[in-house]
């Protein structure tokens, strides 16, 4: 039997939760005040997943970049990827909070998009 421990993110209150497992079998989860915490240490060790904010370049703006978002989050191990592509982008002003920058990023179904509006100078 293997134990770790979580904060949980889901609220302010930040819940230690502790999960014992057996080999891939969550077998007890402790320590969370609501359910969400107990989801939470669950998509952890299943299947961890980020929102990814970051900075893209922007041309003839009034501002030299950007930032975006991913409208949801995707697997922790594609964020190395989804950070390099935005590297490689650069936007033309003027861009608008929502405005898609990326459509299904690194194949993961999600969009990246604009969170701050850059107008054209
Ligand atoms: S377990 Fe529930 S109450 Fe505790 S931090 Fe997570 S969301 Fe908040």
């Amino acid at each position: 039997m293997e134990k770790k421990e979580f904060v949980c993110i889901g609220c302010p209150l930040g819940c230690n939760v502790a999960v014992e497992t057996e080999g891939k079998d969550i077998k007890s989860i402790t320590g969370n005040t609501c359910p969400r915490g107990a989801d939470y240490v669950t998509k952890e060790l299943t299947d961890p997943r980020r929102i990814v904010t970051s900075l893209v370049r922007v041309k003839g703006g009034e501002l030299p970049v950007v930032s975006v978002k991913t409208v949801a989050d995707i697997p922790r191990d594609k964020i190395g990827e989804c950070v390099k592509a935005l590297k490689e982008i650069v936007l033309q002003a003027p861009v608008c909070i929502g405005d898609v920058v990326v459509e299904n990023v690194c194949g993961t179904g999600v969009n990246v998009i604009a969170t701050k509006n850059v107008e054209k100078v």
